[in-house]
C-alpha cells in the first residue's frame, strides 16, 4: 500500500562510515555475522563488497530471474580475521596485523579510486538493501519466507520459514543477503523497522554525518524522497537495469574538472559521465545538468528549492516517517 524511500546524496557522503557501524553495533554484532554489514560504504570506482558483486548475477530479465552466484566467504568476503591483539600489550608495542593474510574485505579499497594524478578521482557509494518493489529475492524463496510488508514496503525475512537455502543470497543482484553459518539462516536489513514503527528513521539516516539521507515515503509529495525523486529527477536508483526497481535513491556525484597536460582544465568532469551512466543509467546525464544548473543558480544568489532541500538547513526535515499521503 505504501513505500518507505531513502535518498543518498553522493555529493555529501564523506565515507566516515558512522552510518556502517551505527548498524552493524545494533543489528549485527552476534555470532555468525562477522562478515555481514547489512548498510556498508565502499569506494567507487571499485569492485565493491562482497568483491566484484556487480559481476555475480541476480535480477531480473523481463519476467524471469536470471541466473546468479552465491559470493564466496574468504574470496569475496575475506574471512574474518584474527588479529594480534595481545601484542599490543607487550612492551615495544607491536603494530597491529593479522594473523593470517587476507584476500579480501570490506573497505578493502578504500580511497584507492581510479585515474592518474592530477585527474585521480573516487567517491563513496554507501549500499544496503533496496527494498526493492519487485524483489528478486523473495521471487526466488521457495519456501515464500521472504516478504514485503504493505504498509511500509520493507521487505523482510521470515526467520521460522527459512531454511538457508540461499537461492535469494544468488538471486539478490546488490548482493545484499547475507548467510549467517551458525544460524543455518539467511539475513538482511530490516530497514530498522522497529525505529520506522515508531515514527524514528534509520540509525544509519539518523546518524549520517554528512546529513547525506533522506527518508520518506514515496507518495508523500511534500517529503524529500518523492520530492528528489518524482519532481526534480536528480535522485536515482543504482543499476536499475536488474529490473528490481530499488526504493534507495542516488543523487549521483559531481567532480571538478580534469587538467590538461599542460595543467590548464579541460571543463571534463574527473569522474567520466559513462561510469556514472553505467552506475545509475541513462537518466544520470539529465540529473547532473539539473544540479549544475541549481548550484549555479544558488551561486548567483538567486533562490533554489532543489539546493536549499539537498542542504538540509534542518535536521529534522530529512525525515517524515508520520506524514499525510497527499499534501493538501
Ligand atoms: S536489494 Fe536484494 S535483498 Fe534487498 S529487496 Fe532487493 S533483491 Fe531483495
Ligand atoms: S554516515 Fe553519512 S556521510 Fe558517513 S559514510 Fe555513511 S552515508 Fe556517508
Amino acid at each position: 500500500m505504501r513505500q518507505l524511500g531513502m535518498v543518498i546524496d553522493l555529493n555529501k557522503c564523506i565515507g566516515c562510515q558512522t552510518c556502517t557501524l551505527a548498524c552493524k553495533t545494533q543489528w549485527t554484532d552476534r555470532g555468525g555475522r562477522e562478515f555481514m554489514y547489512w548498510n556498508h560504504v565502499e569506494t567507487r570506482p571499485g569492485l565493491g563488497y562482497p568483491r566484484d558483486w556487480e559481476k555475480a548475477g541476480g535480477g531480473w530479465e523481463g519476467d524471469r530471474l536470471k541466473p546468479g552466484r552465491l559470493p564466496r566467504l574468504a574470496e569475496d568476503y575475506g574471512v574474518p580475521a584474527e588479529f594480534n591483539h595481545g601484542a599490543l600489550f607487550e612492551p615495544g608495542g607491536a603494530p597491529l596485523r593479522p594473523l593470517e593474510a587476507m584476500q579480501w574485505g570490506p573497505n578493502w579499497q578504500e580511497d584507492q579510486g581510479a585515474g592518474e594524478f592530477p585527474n585521480s578521482h573516487f567517491f563513496y557509494l554507501p549500499r544496503l538493501c533496496n527494498h526493492c518493489t519487485k524483489p528478486a529475492c523473495l521471487a526466488a524463496c521457495p519456501r515464500q519466507a521472504i516478504y514485503k510488508r504493505e504498509q511500509d514496503g520493507i521487505v523482510l525475512i521470515d526467520q521460522e520459514r527459512c531454511r538457508g537455502y540461499r537461492y535469494c543470497v544468488a538471486a539478490c543482484p546488490y548482493k545484499k543477503i547475507y548467510f549467517n553459518p551458525l544460524a543455518g539462516r539467511s539475513e538482511k536489513c530490516i530497514f530498522c523497522y522497529p525505529r520506522v514503527e515508531n515514527g524514528l528513521p534509520q540509525a544509519c539516516a539518523y546518524q549520517c554525518v554528512g546529513r547525506a539521507r533522506h527518508v520518506a515515503y514515496l507518495d508523500d509529495t511534500g517529503g524529500a524522497v518523492h520530492r528528489l525523486v518524482n519532481e526534480w529527477k536528480v535522485a536515482l536508483p543504482l543499476h536499475p537495469e536488474h529490473g528490481t526497481q530499488p526504493n534507495v535513491y542516488y543523487v549521483p556525484p559531481l567532480s571538478p574538472s580534469t587538467f590538461d597536460a599542460a595543467g590548464k582544465p579541460t571543463g571534463q568532469p574527473r569522474i567520466p559521465d559513462e561510469y556514472l551512466e553505467e552506475l545509475f543509467g541513462p537518466a544520470v546525464h539529465a540529473a547532473l545538468a539539473t544540479l549544475k544548473q541549481e548550484i549555479a543558480r544558488k551561486g548567483k544568489g538567486e533562490p533554489s528549492a532543489l539546493m536549499d532541500l539537498l542542504i538540509a538547513f534542518r535536521h529534522g526535515d530529512m525525515f517524515r516517517l508520520n506524514p499525510p499521503r497527499e499534501e493538501s
